[in-house]
Protein backbone atom coordinates (compact mmCIF):
# COMPACT_ATOMS: atom_id res chain seq x y z
CA UNK A 1 0.00 0.00 0.00
CA UNK A 2 1.74 3.71 -0.84
CA UNK A 3 0.25 6.03 1.27
CA UNK A 4 1.32 9.47 0.45
CA UNK A 5 4.36 8.80 -0.79
CA UNK A 6 5.78 6.61 1.40
CA UNK A 7 5.22 2.52 0.21
CA UNK A 8 4.41 0.61 3.55
CA UNK A 9 5.13 -2.69 1.65
CA UNK A 10 8.67 -2.37 2.22
CA UNK A 11 8.01 0.06 5.29
CA UNK A 12 10.22 -1.94 8.18
CA UNK A 13 13.69 -2.33 5.31
CA UNK A 14 13.07 2.16 5.02
CA UNK A 15 12.10 2.91 8.16
CA UNK A 16 14.36 3.98 10.10
CA UNK A 17 17.03 4.26 7.71
CA UNK A 18 20.68 3.26 8.78
CA UNK A 19 21.38 6.78 11.14
CA UNK A 20 17.87 5.63 12.74
CA UNK A 21 15.63 8.48 11.00
CA UNK A 22 12.14 8.46 10.16
CA UNK A 23 11.66 11.45 7.76
CA UNK A 24 13.59 13.93 9.82
CA UNK A 25 12.56 12.82 13.08
CA UNK A 26 14.68 10.60 15.17
CA UNK A 27 18.30 9.94 15.46
CA UNK A 28 21.29 10.28 18.38
CA UNK A 29 22.17 13.84 19.59
CA UNK A 30 24.31 12.26 22.57
CA UNK A 31 28.19 12.16 23.28
CA UNK A 32 30.83 10.93 20.83
CA UNK A 33 31.22 8.45 23.73
CA UNK A 34 27.72 7.56 23.84
CA UNK A 35 27.31 7.42 20.38
CA UNK A 36 30.01 4.50 20.57
CA UNK A 37 27.87 2.66 22.88
CA UNK A 38 24.71 3.14 20.58
CA UNK A 39 26.57 2.05 17.70
CA UNK A 40 28.01 -1.44 19.17
CA UNK A 41 24.27 -2.50 20.50
CA UNK A 42 23.11 -1.51 16.99
CA UNK A 43 25.36 -3.84 15.13
CA UNK A 44 24.75 -6.35 17.77
CA UNK A 45 21.19 -6.41 17.23
CA UNK A 46 21.31 -6.62 13.69
CA UNK A 47 23.59 -9.57 14.00
CA UNK A 48 21.40 -11.07 16.47
CA UNK A 49 17.74 -10.56 15.22
CA UNK A 50 18.88 -12.76 12.44
CA UNK A 51 20.28 -15.17 14.61
CA UNK A 52 17.72 -18.21 14.66
CA UNK A 53 19.23 -18.99 18.33
CA UNK A 54 18.03 -15.22 19.60
CA UNK A 55 14.60 -15.37 17.58
CA UNK A 56 14.26 -18.85 18.76
CA UNK A 57 15.28 -18.17 22.59
CA UNK A 58 12.19 -15.03 22.25
CA UNK A 59 9.61 -16.75 20.87
CA UNK A 60 9.64 -19.60 23.66
CA UNK A 61 10.32 -16.87 26.41
CA UNK A 62 6.93 -14.94 24.70
CA UNK A 63 4.92 -18.63 25.14
CA UNK A 64 6.24 -20.28 28.08
CA UNK A 65 6.93 -17.60 30.34
CA UNK A 66 5.22 -14.53 29.24
CA UNK A 67 2.02 -16.26 28.33
CA UNK A 68 1.95 -14.76 24.87
CA UNK A 69 -0.23 -14.86 22.96
CA UNK A 70 -2.36 -12.72 24.80
CA UNK A 71 -6.30 -13.05 23.70
CA UNK A 72 -8.72 -10.48 21.65
CA UNK A 73 -11.85 -10.21 23.40
CA UNK A 74 -15.45 -9.30 21.98
CA UNK A 75 -16.89 -6.42 24.25
CA UNK A 76 -19.95 -7.99 23.77
CA UNK A 77 -22.20 -5.61 26.23
CA UNK A 78 -20.22 -2.24 25.74
CA UNK A 79 -20.83 -3.23 21.83
CA UNK A 80 -25.01 -3.28 22.18
CA UNK A 81 -25.07 -0.39 24.62
CA UNK A 82 -23.53 2.03 22.22
CA UNK A 83 -24.96 0.84 18.94
CA UNK A 84 -24.15 -1.05 16.04
CA UNK A 85 -20.37 -0.73 16.10
CA UNK A 86 -18.62 -3.88 17.49
CA UNK A 87 -15.47 -2.98 19.92
CA UNK A 88 -12.24 -5.66 20.85
CA UNK A 89 -9.98 -5.11 23.02
CA UNK A 90 -6.34 -6.89 22.69
CA UNK A 91 -5.29 -7.85 26.57
CA UNK A 92 -1.64 -7.01 27.12
CA UNK A 93 -3.47 -6.91 31.03
CA UNK A 94 -2.68 -10.67 30.54
CA UNK A 95 0.71 -10.34 29.89
CA UNK A 96 3.03 -11.42 32.65
CA UNK A 97 3.48 -8.49 35.13
CA UNK A 98 0.07 -7.22 33.86
CA UNK A 99 1.17 -4.81 31.18
CA UNK A 100 3.31 -4.37 27.13
CA UNK A 101 6.51 -2.89 28.74
CA UNK A 102 7.96 -6.89 29.27
CA UNK A 103 7.67 -7.25 25.65
CA UNK A 104 10.53 -4.75 24.86
CA UNK A 105 12.13 -5.30 28.35
CA UNK A 106 12.33 -8.94 27.63
CA UNK A 107 14.08 -8.48 24.03
CA UNK A 108 16.40 -5.59 25.50
CA UNK A 109 17.68 -8.08 28.28
CA UNK A 110 18.10 -10.98 26.32
CA UNK A 111 19.78 -8.88 23.95
CA UNK A 112 22.34 -7.97 26.60
CA UNK A 113 23.02 -10.85 27.53
CA UNK A 114 23.94 -12.36 23.84
CA UNK A 115 25.97 -9.37 24.14
CA UNK A 116 27.78 -10.54 27.62
CA UNK A 117 26.53 -7.82 29.38
CA UNK A 118 26.36 -7.96 32.97
CA UNK A 119 24.17 -5.15 34.11
CA UNK A 120 21.07 -3.30 33.11
CA UNK A 121 20.17 0.13 33.77
CA UNK A 122 17.32 2.44 33.55
CA UNK A 123 15.18 5.10 35.80
CA UNK A 124 11.67 4.91 36.37
CA UNK A 125 9.42 7.38 37.08
CA UNK A 126 6.01 5.94 38.35
CA UNK A 127 7.96 2.46 38.65
CA UNK A 128 6.25 0.54 35.79
CA UNK A 129 9.30 0.61 33.49
CA UNK A 130 11.52 -0.83 36.73
CA UNK A 131 9.23 -3.61 37.57
CA UNK A 132 9.24 -4.53 33.82
CA UNK A 133 13.35 -4.80 33.95
CA UNK A 134 13.63 -5.99 37.02
CA UNK A 135 12.05 -8.90 35.90
CA UNK A 136 13.72 -9.47 32.89
CA UNK A 137 16.84 -9.18 34.48
CA UNK A 138 15.86 -11.42 37.47
CA UNK A 139 14.91 -14.39 34.90
CA UNK A 140 17.92 -13.77 32.68
CA UNK A 141 20.54 -13.72 36.18
CA UNK A 142 21.69 -10.33 34.97
CA UNK A 143 22.44 -7.44 37.58
CA UNK A 144 19.61 -4.39 37.42
CA UNK A 145 20.20 -0.50 38.36
CA UNK A 146 17.30 0.94 38.25
CA UNK A 147 17.75 5.29 39.14
CA UNK A 148 14.28 6.45 41.05
CA UNK A 149 14.08 10.13 42.82
CA UNK A 150 13.51 10.08 46.07
CA UNK A 151 10.03 12.05 45.48
CA UNK A 152 9.24 9.03 43.39
CA UNK A 153 10.01 6.69 46.13
CA UNK A 154 8.07 7.64 48.59
CA UNK A 155 4.94 8.14 45.73
CA UNK A 156 5.58 4.64 44.48
CA UNK A 157 6.07 1.73 47.60
CA UNK A 158 4.71 -0.56 46.59
CA UNK A 159 6.60 -0.35 42.87
CA UNK A 160 9.81 -0.55 44.63
CA UNK A 161 8.89 -3.17 46.98
CA UNK A 162 8.65 -5.53 43.76
CA UNK A 163 11.90 -3.89 42.25
CA UNK A 164 13.66 -5.33 45.75
CA UNK A 165 11.72 -8.50 45.93
CA UNK A 166 12.88 -9.11 42.33
CA UNK A 167 16.32 -8.62 43.24
CA UNK A 168 16.80 -5.04 41.48
CA UNK A 169 18.88 -2.66 43.13
CA UNK A 170 16.54 1.02 43.47
CA UNK A 171 19.36 3.69 43.10
CA UNK A 172 17.78 6.83 44.65
CA UNK A 173 18.50 10.33 43.25
CA UNK A 174 18.18 12.77 45.92
CA UNK A 175 18.90 16.17 43.32
CA UNK A 176 17.02 18.85 41.60
CA UNK A 177 13.53 18.09 42.17
CA UNK A 178 14.09 14.41 42.57
CA UNK A 179 11.72 13.04 40.04
CA UNK A 180 11.74 11.62 36.78
CA UNK A 181 14.47 14.00 34.95
CA UNK A 182 17.21 13.93 37.55
CA UNK A 183 16.24 9.89 36.99
CA UNK A 184 17.13 10.27 33.65
CA UNK A 185 20.17 12.31 34.10
CA UNK A 186 21.90 9.73 36.58
CA UNK A 187 21.21 6.95 34.76
CA UNK A 188 22.90 8.80 31.38
CA UNK A 189 25.75 9.21 33.63
CA UNK A 190 26.02 5.86 35.02
CA UNK A 191 25.49 4.23 31.47
CA UNK A 192 28.28 6.81 30.98
CA UNK A 193 30.25 4.98 33.46
CA UNK A 194 29.84 1.54 32.73
CA UNK A 195 28.86 1.18 28.99
CA UNK A 196 31.60 -1.71 28.62
CA UNK A 197 29.82 -3.85 31.07
CA UNK A 198 25.94 -2.69 31.34
CA UNK A 199 23.30 -1.58 28.60
CA UNK A 200 21.12 0.99 28.98
CA UNK A 201 17.11 -0.30 28.64
CA UNK A 202 15.25 2.48 27.42
CA UNK A 203 11.55 2.34 28.50
CA UNK A 204 9.39 3.31 25.59
CA UNK A 205 10.05 3.86 21.64
CA UNK A 206 12.43 6.71 22.51
CA UNK A 207 15.43 7.62 22.71
CA UNK A 208 18.86 8.14 20.37
CA UNK A 209 18.78 5.13 18.01
CA UNK A 210 18.66 2.06 17.78
CA UNK A 211 15.88 2.46 20.75
CA UNK A 212 12.89 3.68 18.65
CA UNK A 213 13.31 0.95 16.13
CA UNK A 214 14.25 -2.07 18.66
CA UNK A 215 11.90 -0.78 21.03
CA UNK A 216 9.32 -0.70 18.02
CA UNK A 217 10.40 -4.08 16.93
CA UNK A 218 10.07 -5.93 19.80
CA UNK A 219 6.79 -4.79 20.66
CA UNK A 220 5.23 -5.38 17.03
CA UNK A 221 4.19 -8.70 18.50
CA UNK A 222 1.36 -7.27 19.69
CA UNK A 223 0.22 -6.10 16.06
CA UNK A 224 0.54 -9.28 14.60
CA UNK A 225 -0.56 -11.11 17.14
CA UNK A 226 -3.86 -9.45 17.00
CA UNK A 227 -4.08 -9.13 13.05
CA UNK A 228 -4.09 -12.77 12.96
CA UNK A 229 -6.48 -13.13 15.36
CA UNK A 230 -8.70 -10.64 14.39
CA UNK A 231 -8.65 -12.43 11.21
CA UNK A 232 -9.39 -15.60 12.22
CA UNK A 233 -12.20 -14.45 15.13
CA UNK A 234 -14.06 -12.12 12.27
CA UNK A 235 -12.91 -13.18 8.78
CA UNK A 236 -12.05 -9.87 8.37
CA UNK A 237 -9.57 -7.01 9.36
CA UNK A 238 -10.79 -3.92 11.94
CA UNK A 239 -12.30 -0.48 10.26
CA UNK A 240 -10.19 0.71 13.14
CA UNK A 241 -7.22 0.21 15.14
CA UNK A 242 -6.76 2.44 18.54
CA UNK A 243 -4.46 2.90 21.12
CA UNK A 244 -3.00 5.66 23.61
CA UNK A 245 0.17 7.31 23.35
CA UNK A 246 2.34 7.97 26.03
CA UNK A 247 6.27 7.71 24.95
CA UNK A 248 4.38 5.63 22.26
CA UNK A 249 5.59 1.53 22.59
CA UNK A 250 2.45 -0.43 22.76
CA UNK A 251 0.34 2.35 20.11
CA UNK A 252 3.57 1.44 17.82
CA UNK A 253 3.70 -2.17 18.39
CA UNK A 254 0.22 -2.21 17.65
CA UNK A 255 0.11 0.06 14.81
CA UNK A 256 2.90 -1.67 12.97
CA UNK A 257 0.68 -4.72 12.41
CA UNK A 258 -1.73 -2.54 10.24
CA UNK A 259 0.47 -0.27 8.98
CA UNK A 260 0.17 -1.58 5.60
CA UNK A 261 -3.38 -2.29 5.87
CA UNK A 262 -6.59 0.17 4.65
CA UNK A 263 -7.45 0.57 8.60
CA UNK A 264 -7.58 3.76 10.06
CA UNK A 265 -5.46 4.04 12.97
CA UNK A 266 -5.80 6.65 16.31
CA UNK A 267 -3.36 7.56 18.89
CA UNK A 268 -5.20 9.05 22.15
CA UNK A 269 -2.59 11.53 23.92
CA UNK A 270 -3.66 12.43 27.59
CA UNK A 271 -5.50 15.80 27.58
CA UNK A 272 -5.20 15.45 31.88
CA UNK A 273 -7.45 18.91 32.54
CA UNK A 274 -7.25 20.93 29.39
CA UNK A 275 -5.35 22.37 27.01
CA UNK A 276 -3.55 25.08 29.13
CA UNK A 277 0.48 24.34 28.38
CA UNK A 278 1.20 22.16 31.79
CA UNK A 279 -2.06 21.02 32.04
CA UNK A 280 -1.73 18.12 29.66
CA UNK A 281 0.75 15.55 28.06
CA UNK A 282 -0.20 15.80 24.35
CA UNK A 283 2.62 16.37 22.73
CA UNK A 284 1.59 15.28 19.32
CA UNK A 285 -1.57 17.51 19.31
CA UNK A 286 0.09 20.63 20.57
CA UNK A 287 3.49 20.32 20.39
CA UNK A 288 6.61 21.51 18.13
CA UNK A 289 9.65 19.77 16.18
CA UNK A 290 12.90 19.71 18.93
CA UNK A 291 15.49 17.62 20.43
CA UNK A 292 15.74 16.22 24.08
CA UNK A 293 17.18 13.28 25.40
CA UNK A 294 18.92 12.35 22.26
CA UNK A 295 16.52 12.54 19.66
CA UNK A 296 14.48 15.04 17.15
CA UNK A 297 10.55 14.88 17.42
CA UNK A 298 7.71 16.48 18.32
CA UNK A 299 7.61 17.89 21.92
CA UNK A 300 6.10 20.41 24.48
CA UNK A 301 8.45 23.34 25.27
CA UNK A 302 8.50 26.18 27.76
CA UNK A 303 9.24 29.30 27.17
CA UNK A 304 12.64 28.86 27.13
CA UNK A 305 12.40 25.53 24.63
CA UNK A 306 13.00 23.20 27.28
CA UNK A 307 10.91 20.55 27.79
CA UNK A 308 7.51 21.86 29.27
CA UNK A 309 6.21 20.44 32.68
CA UNK A 310 3.34 17.63 31.59
CA UNK A 311 0.53 16.46 33.43
CA UNK A 312 -1.87 13.50 33.03
CA UNK A 313 -3.80 11.50 35.23
CA UNK A 314 -2.05 8.80 33.85
CA UNK A 315 1.60 8.54 34.99
CA UNK A 316 2.60 6.22 31.97
CA UNK A 317 1.22 9.03 29.31
CA UNK A 318 3.18 12.00 31.06
CA UNK A 319 6.63 12.27 28.98
CA UNK A 320 6.43 15.99 27.54
CA UNK A 321 7.08 13.97 23.50
CA UNK A 322 6.83 10.81 21.82
CA UNK A 323 8.78 8.78 19.86
CA UNK A 324 10.19 9.80 16.23
CA UNK A 325 7.82 7.38 14.55
CA UNK A 326 5.38 8.85 15.80
CA UNK A 327 6.27 12.42 14.98
CA UNK A 328 6.56 10.86 10.98
CA UNK A 329 3.31 8.71 11.15
CA UNK A 330 1.63 12.39 12.17
CA UNK A 331 3.17 14.43 9.43
CA UNK A 332 2.59 11.59 6.63
CA UNK A 333 -1.24 11.82 8.08
CA UNK A 334 -1.18 8.16 8.39
CA UNK A 335 -2.10 7.84 12.05
CA UNK A 336 -4.69 10.33 13.11
CA UNK A 337 -3.59 11.48 17.12
CA UNK A 338 -6.44 12.80 18.91
CA UNK A 339 -6.56 13.34 22.90
CA UNK A 340 -8.97 12.02 25.95
CA UNK A 341 -9.13 14.05 29.05
CA UNK A 342 -8.83 12.80 32.49
CA UNK A 343 -12.90 12.77 33.22
CA UNK A 344 -13.61 11.05 29.79
CA UNK A 345 -10.65 8.29 31.21
CA UNK A 346 -12.61 8.04 34.35
CA UNK A 347 -15.74 7.29 33.26
CA UNK A 348 -14.06 4.82 30.63
CA UNK A 349 -11.92 3.02 33.43
CA UNK A 350 -15.78 2.62 35.22
CA UNK A 351 -17.29 1.93 32.32
CA UNK A 352 -15.16 -1.04 31.42
CA UNK A 353 -15.24 -2.28 34.88
CA UNK A 354 -18.45 -2.59 35.07
CA UNK A 355 -20.01 -3.70 32.02
CA UNK A 356 -16.89 -5.88 30.61
CA UNK A 357 -15.66 -7.21 33.95
CA UNK A 358 -12.20 -5.70 33.12
CA UNK A 359 -10.33 -3.30 35.31
CA UNK A 360 -7.92 -1.03 32.71
CA UNK A 361 -4.67 0.80 33.89
CA UNK A 362 -5.43 4.45 33.52
CA UNK A 363 -3.13 4.97 30.46
CA UNK A 364 -5.59 2.07 28.74
CA UNK A 365 -8.79 3.58 29.29
CA UNK A 366 -7.73 6.76 27.30
CA UNK A 367 -7.85 4.02 24.33
CA UNK A 368 -11.46 2.84 25.59
CA UNK A 369 -12.78 5.93 26.08
CA UNK A 370 -11.36 7.01 22.53
CA UNK A 371 -12.69 3.88 21.33
CA UNK A 372 -16.25 4.56 22.65
CA UNK A 373 -16.16 7.80 21.07
CA UNK A 374 -15.50 6.38 17.65
CA UNK A 375 -17.92 3.98 17.96
CA UNK A 376 -20.71 6.65 18.44
CA UNK A 377 -20.19 8.66 15.30
CA UNK A 378 -18.77 5.79 13.11
CA UNK A 379 -22.42 3.75 12.56
CA UNK A 380 -21.48 0.56 12.01
CA UNK A 381 -17.97 -1.39 11.65
CA UNK A 382 -15.51 -2.81 14.29
CA UNK A 383 -12.91 -1.19 16.36
CA UNK A 384 -10.17 -2.58 17.94
CA UNK A 385 -8.34 -1.32 21.24
CA UNK A 386 -4.94 -1.52 23.16
CA UNK A 387 -5.54 -2.94 26.41
CA UNK A 388 -2.07 -1.64 27.50
CA UNK A 389 -2.38 -3.01 31.24
CA UNK A 390 -4.63 -3.80 34.29
CA UNK A 391 -5.73 -1.53 36.34
CA UNK A 392 -4.96 -3.08 39.66
CA UNK A 393 -2.44 -0.70 39.88
CA UNK A 394 -4.31 2.71 40.01
CA UNK A 395 -7.68 1.74 42.10
CA UNK A 396 -6.48 3.52 45.14
CA UNK A 397 -5.51 6.49 43.71
CA UNK A 398 -8.71 6.58 41.37
CA UNK A 399 -11.38 5.89 44.25
CA UNK A 400 -9.25 8.49 46.42
CA UNK A 401 -8.93 11.12 43.57
CA UNK A 402 -12.21 10.49 41.88
CA UNK A 403 -14.47 8.59 44.00
CA UNK A 404 -16.73 5.54 43.85
CA UNK A 405 -19.05 5.66 40.80
C1 LIG B 1 3.89 2.80 30.45
C2 LIG B 1 2.53 2.50 30.05
C3 LIG B 1 1.92 3.13 28.93
C4 LIG B 1 2.58 4.23 28.15
O1 LIG B 1 3.76 3.87 27.48
P1 LIG B 1 3.82 3.70 25.90
O2 LIG B 1 5.29 3.61 25.64
O3 LIG B 1 3.19 4.90 25.26
O4 LIG B 1 3.09 2.47 25.55
C5 LIG B 1 0.64 2.75 28.57
N1 LIG B 1 -0.04 1.81 29.26
C6 LIG B 1 0.51 1.18 30.33
C7 LIG B 1 -0.31 0.16 31.04
C8 LIG B 1 1.79 1.50 30.76
O5 LIG B 1 2.32 0.87 31.82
Amino acid sequence: MIFNNVDFDTYFKHYPNAEGYFGKYGGAYISDELKQAMQEINEAYFTICKSTKFINELRSIRRDFQGRPTPITHLDRLSNALGNVQLYVKREDLNHTGAHKLNHCMGEVLLAKFMGKKKVIAETGAGQHGVALATAAAHFGLECDIYMGTVDIAKQAPNVARMKILGANVVEVTHGLATLKEAVDAAFDAYTREYKDAIYCIGSVLGPHPFPMMVRDFQSVVGFEARAQFKEMTGELPDAVVACVGGGSNSMGMFAGFLNDPVDLYGVEPLGRGTALGDHAASLTYGTEGIMHGFNSIMLKDENGDPAPVYSVASGLDYPSSGPEHAFLHDLGRVKYDVINDEETIDAFYTLSRMEGIIPAIESAHAVAYGMKLAKTMGRGSVLMCLSGRGDKDMDYVIEKFGMR
